[in-house]
């Protein structure tokens, strides 16, 4: 079965560009990546608005494609009423599906908001919205790092997709085990939506060390001690990268997983090589 086959086939993350140049860029990237047939594009949002102009100009230029396109929103440091005015600018683009987040607030930031985790923004966007959006989520198949355990996380993830999510977006991970875990674990607490890997393409080394850290990513020993010893050899990591993410996807999707979901930077190339290596 090709990925495409698989119920939700594949989808790709951008974040919006700050620069005329990487807009421009990423027009590129869009068509590139289009004509896999992604089931939608997604664009993230800076934590308390920070992004949201950035954000909707780039949800435009990515519709642009015909390509559903789903703006992410983050609750943490946004009052009720800015999220009620974006989500009606949202439906009266067209927009038809979102990825709702609490989002982690930039340091020295204003306060927390009036929403404090994303399970209470899901609910918001049900009441005042109703079915109008495919809603997704976030999972943590390693746990998120503030999490006080993974017990409380899986029970806070429940939570979320009870309150009207249709499907979850999980943390990228190197470890097929801790996805089927978490799977299986959900499962039992009555989760029935579809849970997507999330998967990050590896092609630089100290920017994945530096963002596995934040997010609570586990680089297993072994990849960090190859890539480590790539130094700035890139040609070599973006091979070695390559081989480990291939095989990584095969695995999830011949343990069922339901469709992939690249987080790309705003590159086309890692994603596409990774595509083209599945059966
Ligand atoms: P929540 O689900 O609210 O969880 C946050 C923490 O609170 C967890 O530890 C959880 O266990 C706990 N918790 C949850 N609900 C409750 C509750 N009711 N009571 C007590 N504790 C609770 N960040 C951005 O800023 N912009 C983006 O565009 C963005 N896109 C992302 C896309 C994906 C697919 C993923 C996986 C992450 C993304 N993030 C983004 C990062 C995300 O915002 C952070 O990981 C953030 O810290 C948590 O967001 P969440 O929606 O998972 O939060």
């Amino acid at each position: 079965m090709s990925v495409q086959e698989h119920p939700l086939g594949i989808s790709f993350e951008f974040f919006p560009p700050n620069t005329d140049a990487g807009r421009d860029k990423l027009v590129g990237v869009r068509d590139a990546l289009a004509k896999c047939g992604p089931r939608f594009f997604s664009v993230t949002y800076g934590a308390g608005g920070s992004t949201q102009a950035r954000t909707s100009r780039t949800v435009k230029m990515i519709g642009e494609s015909g390509i559903n396109t789903a703006p992410h929103l983050s609750c943490i440091g946004s009052d009720k009423g800015e999220l009620r005015e974006l989500l009606a600018q949202y439906r009266e683009e067209g927009v038809n599906s979102l990825v709702a987040l609490r989002g982690d607030l930039p340091s020295g930031m204003g306060g927390i908001g009036e929403l404090r985790y994303a399970n209470e923004l899901v609910e918001f966007i049900r009441a005042e919205t109703g079915d109008h959006f495919e809603i997704a989520v976030a999972a943590y198949p390693e746990c998120h790092p503030q999490a006080p355990s993974y017990e409380h996380d899986l029970q806070n993830f429940a939570r979320k997709m009870q309150a009207g999510a249709n499907l979850a977006i999980t943390q990228y991970f190197f470890s097929a085990e801790a996805y089927f875990h978490f799977v299986d674990r959900a499962r039992a607490l009555g989760v029935e939506a579809p849970i997507v890997p999330g998967i990050m393409p590896i092609t630089n080394y100290t920017k994945l060390a530096r963002f596995s850290d934040a997010c609570g990513a586990d680089i297993p020993r072994w990849v960090r001690k190859q890539l480590e010893a790539y130094g700035d050899d890139s040609e070599s990591i973006q091979a070695f990268g390559e081989e480990v993410i291939s095989r990584l996807c095969q695995r999830l999707l011949d343990g069922g997983a339901p469709g992939l979901h690249f987080y790309t930077l705003n590159q086309a190339t890692a994603s596409l090589r990774v595509l083209d290596n599945l059966a």
